[in-house]
């Protein structure tokens, strides 16, 4: 399989070229130049696999340049049950209603974002090796993202991690999680900011050309396909798990930010999986709602993105819709560079011409879930069915309630454990979330982090002198 960008300007690459590549030299996103598809009776020959034999199967399909029992060495040693706190690694626990979780948050860190970086963790260090190179990874986060990633590299060689984030704007439990890593590839640097000015470091120098080659910066941000790739891997799990035999349809609920997870959906459902919608949920921060609904998509400014209590879906631009467009436009990449330079002009573009297909076609559906919702939605869930669920999958059960069909699995993909945000549990039902099994003493662990003052030049300081590179 080979892969394009977007826009049109990139020659075809295979999977472990556009591995280590962030966005597209003309802008655009890597995308398979085409899909392979799955009959029914290879999904029935699937369904007796466990979830790393799976993953060895669907990455198959896509990394067509690793030797299959190579890829299955990956996918072994990514998701093991010491890691991954389900003996099954993702598990499919039943609320009522006719919905059930899918739970995708049962690694190291507690959110979704495990199921990919944990793969990419273990493809680095090869290609690495294979190239004889070293990468230094270079993010800011404001929580989930930097933790996965810290967590899948931590110990890995020729790989470092230099994690930017916020001084003292991390919940306590999550710079406890990242800040607790003693591992010397792993450098956490607290910027006295907020998390849009350490994201703006970030871009200042991956954007400086000479130094980005020289440190070998690299990134594992959400638009990277290999982290695409990795979470279609769960819905072909969850479907597996949701029904007996072929043909049967399963509805996915996904609380949505960078429209990451549910694109990967949306590629199972292209690859053939028998997925009957995919029901986009957002927070108060709307703008893939507002585009599902009207057709026009009008990302917001910073300054106008609300601070929530699903605090990982407070992103008013989705950095992976551009592949979703791709596809509404059958591939036709001069459209797409149009309309994202229409884009970056108006502040707008409307696809409500096409408003028709985005169900008919495609299966999506939306809604909005907001503080109040997710409250009383934590607080039902847990009356009725005994389970707790986080700030963020509840905006998932919220909107996925009108849209459950009769005889129709809807699994809600369970995107973070509620420990991680036990503030909004406890306003919900009055009481804090035990920490998980394992993890009691996190909070009391030493912990190592450098505080740098928010500028691009002690951070480039700072890496000169600890990048890896040979
Ligand atoms: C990252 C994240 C999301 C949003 O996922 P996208 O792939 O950005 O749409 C939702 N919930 C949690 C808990 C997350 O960490």
């Amino acid at each position: 399989m080979l892969y394009v960008s977007t826009r049109g300007g990139m020659p075809a690459q295979p999977f472990c070229d556009v591995l280590l590549e962030g966005l597209a030299p003309d802008g655009g996103l890597a995308v398979p130049q085409s899909l392979p598809s799955i009959s029914s009776s290879q999904l029935e020959a699937w369904r007796k696999l466990s979830y790393p034999e799976l993953a060895a199967c669907v990455l198959g399909c896509f990394a067509t340049d690793i030797a299959p029992e190579l890829l299955g060495q990956m996918t072994a040693q990514a998701y093991t049950p010491e890691k991954f706190s389900s003996a099954d690694i993702v598990a499919v626990r039943p609320l009522s209603d006719g919905m059930s979780l899918l739970s995708v948050s049962e690694g190291p860190t507690l959110a979704f974002k495990d199921m990919a970086m944990q793969f990419l963790g273990q493809v680095f260090p090869h290609v690495l090796q294979q190239r004889g190179a070293t990468l230094n990874i270079l993010g800011a986060t404001s929580g989930d993202t930097g933790s996965a990633a810290e967590y899948a590299m931590k110990g890995k060689a020729a790989v470092s991690v230099f994690m930017l984030s916020p001084h003292g704007r991390m919940s306590e439990f999550q710079r406890a999680q990242m800040y607790s890593l003693q591992d010397t590839n792993i450098h956490n640097i607290a910027v006295r900011g907020v998390f849009d000015e350490a994201q703006d470091i970030v871009k200042a120098l991956a954007g400086d050309l000479p130094f980005k080659e020289k440190y070998r910066l690299g990134a594992v941000n959400s638009i990277n396909w290999a982290r695409i790739a990795a979470q279609v891997v769960y819905y072909f799990w969850g479907w597996l798990r949701a029904t007996t035999g072929p043909g049967q349809q399963v509805s996915f609920a996904v609380p949505s930010g960078n429209f990451g997870n549910i694109l990967s959906g949306h590629m199972a459902r292209r690859m053939g999986l028998p997925i009957r919608r995919l029901v986009l949920a957002t927070n108060e921060n709307n703008v893939l709602e507002e585009f599902f609904h009207t057709g026009i998509y009008r990302p917001r400014k910073p300054a106008q993105t609300h601070v929530t209590s699903s605090p990982s879906m407070d992103i008013s631009r989705a950095s992976n819709f551009e592949r979703f467009v791709f596809d509404l436009f059958d591939g036709d990449s001069v459209q797409v560079a149009k309309l994202w330079k229409a884009l970056g002009s108006e502040g707008y573009f409307d696809l409500s011409s096409h408003l028709s297909e985005f169900e008919s076609k495609y299966g999506f559906v939306a809604g909005v879930s907001n503080h109040e919702n997710r409250l009383a939605t934590i607080r039902r869930v847990f009356d009725e069915t005994g389970n707790l669920i986080d700030p963020h999958t509840a905006d998932g059960v919220k909107v996925a309630k009108p849209f459950v069909e009769p005889d129709i699995p809807m699994l809600v993909l369970e995107t973070a454990l509620p420990a991680k945000f036990s503030e909004t549990i406890e306003e919900a039902l009055g009481r804090p979330v035990p920490m998980p099994y394992g993890l009691e003493d996190l909070l009391g662990r030493p912990q190592k982090f450098t505080t740098l003052p928010c500028n691009v030049a002690s951070v480039r300081d700072y890496i000169i002198e600890h990048a890896t590179i040979s």
